[in-house]
């Protein structure tokens, strides 16, 4: 069977979350956004949950650790035993030799795919600053390259759209800072054992996933 253990890298707004999204529907395996994981747990109001949601908000990685539970606890559930798309994770070099030891336990880190999608930084800072999410289900939208049907609100749930905090320009920038210093390094760790796509993430979406599905393939 041809393998489906993908892993999705690129920069923060290089349309990660929209691509994942519609690769895992297309090839029916779920999507894993650690982004989302997090951002769903700190609506609770716990100590911990507050720190996360600081981190966040300065476009710094959350613990290791913390990371390293999620994942494990995620990759262990059993929709995830014939494939998955792993959206954001890993995000440094720690966290890749995590998930390498999490796959090597299930014989599957030599089956992995990596695929890159590549953005310059100037066009995330454009980008980022009209991307618009749903607080409630986390569909993204662009305001110039993938608006919302109807004015500011979700296409599929109707919730009122939001700026995410860590989308403004500050802290885009830091985020970006982070993925060349961290992240950038993964791409390195997997390039000797994992197969390797690389996409160029400028089109519209539609045409991109269109790329995507014709190098899996
Ligand atoms: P994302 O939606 O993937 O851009 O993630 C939003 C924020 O969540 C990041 O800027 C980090 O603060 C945090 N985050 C998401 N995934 C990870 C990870 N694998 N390791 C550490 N922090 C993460």
């Amino acid at each position: 069977m041809r393998s489906r253990f993908i892993v999705l890298l690129g920069p923060p707004g290089a349309g990660k979350g929209t691509q994942a999204k519609m690769i895992s529907e297309k090839l029916k395996i779920p999507h894993i956004s650690t982004g989302d994981i997090l951002r769903e747990s700190v609506k609770k109001e716990t100590p911990l949950s507050r720190e996360v949601k600081q981190v966040m908000e300065r476009g710094e990685l959350v613990s290791d650790l913390l990371l390293e539970k999620i994942i494990r606890e995620r990759l262990n559930e059993e929709d995830c035993q014939e494939g998955f798309l792993l959206d954001g994770y890993p995000r440094n070099i720690s966290q890749s030799e995590t998930l390498k030891e999490i796959l090597s336990e299930k014989n599957i880190f030599k089956d992995v795919i990596v695929l890159e999608i590549s953005v310059s930084d100037d066009e995330i800072v454009k980008r980022l600053k009209n991307r618009r999410s749903c607080p409630e289900c986390g569909m993204v939208f662009n305001l110039i390259t993938n608006p919302p049907k109807n004015d500011n609100k979700c296409d599929s749930c109707g919730t009122d759209l939001i700026l995410r905090d860590d989308d403004k320009e500050n802290t885009v920038r830091q985020r970006l800072l982070v993925y060349h210093q961290k992240t950038e390094p993964v791409l390195d760790f997997f390039s000797k054992s994992a197969k390797f796509l690389k996409i160029e993430g400028t089109g519209a979406p539609e045409e991109i996933l269109e790329k995507v599905l014709e190098k899996l393939n």
